[in-house]
């Protein structure tokens, strides 16, 4: 592990456009389970699974139960950046990374600082009415209310602004998160199982140099890095110095 670290911290010092694309696994250490871990989402036991609970279908016919599980097990108003975070803000402050591309919807990259931050699944600190659209930001619609949140302004349902299992993605975000990952010259792959599609499908852009998984399991990707780091994303970037 030392000697894996000391060569992220090379590939770190001679790149200048580095991409982090992330996941669930980034988060653990703010205290956010992710879905897959052994602690995870997927083994605990529900009526339905996590992926069928977060779908479209199910929100729009069960969405009172949808909102019981989302503000249970989704919502964590209290969570904080950790090393990992804070470290990937440190490196865009620093000039070296120049995108964070996420699947996460907590906002903990934002909270550390990081400026720009490609949400691939929305976020569930903006939410809108579906009825006239106004938005409520923050997590006081949701965490302030019980039941189904309502808008103020016409009664109609509020929903997150986070993709659902079986919508489609925003545009916008994806050809800007797969422009940042086609210019990296080091893509750093972490905290992610990298099985939900189309979002683990971006990292196919990357035509760079360094190639690095930080993951407790293992991942599909990890023949075809160049480094491969096993434990906590936290403990591993904490390690590394930036300079500019
Ligand atoms: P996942 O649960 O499928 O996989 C998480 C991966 O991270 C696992 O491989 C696990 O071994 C690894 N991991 C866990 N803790 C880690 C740590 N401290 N350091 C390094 N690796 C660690 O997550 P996913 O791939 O992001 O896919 C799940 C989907 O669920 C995403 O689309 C995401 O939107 C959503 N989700 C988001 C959050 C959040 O916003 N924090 C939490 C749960 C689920
Ligand atoms: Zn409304």
């Amino acid at each position: 592990m030392e000697e894996a670290i000391a060569k992220l911290q090379q590939a770190v010092n001679e790149s200048t456009y580095i991409v982090f694309f992330g996941g669930a696994g980034v988060s653990t250490e703010s205290g956010i389970p992710d879905f897959r871990s052994q602690d995870g989402l997927y083994s605990q036991k529900y009526k339905y699974p996590p992926e069928t609970i977060v779908s479209h279908s199910f929100f729009m016919q069960r969405t009172d139960e949808f909102y019981d599980f989302y503000r249970d097990k989704m919502i964590f108003a209290d969570a904080q950046p950790n090393a990992a975070h804070k470290k990937l803000a440190e490196m865009e402050q620093a000039g070296k990374l120049k995108a964070v591309v996420t699947q996460n919807i907590d906002g903990l990259h934002q909270k550390a600082g990081s400026k720009e931050v490609l949400e691939l699944h929305g976020s569930t600190l903006r939410n809108y009415c579906m009825d006239c659209g106004k938005r409520y930001d923050g997590l006081d619609i949701i965490t302030k209310t019980q039941g189904i949140p309502k808008c103020e302004a016409c009664g109609g349902t509020i929903r997150p602004d986070v993709v659902l299992y079986e919508e489609g993605l925003d545009n916008s975000v994806i050809r800007r998160a797969v422009e940042h990952i086609s210019k990296a010259d080091m893509l750093i792959i972490g905290g992610t199982s990298l099985v939900v599609y189309p979002a683990a499908g971006f990292i196919d852009y990357f035509r760079g140099k360094h190639l690095v998984v930080i993951n407790m399991s293992e991942t599909s990707r990890d023949s075809m890095a160049e480094i491969v780091i096993k434990g906590k994303i936290g403990e591993v970037l904490g390690q590394i110095h930036v300079e500019a």
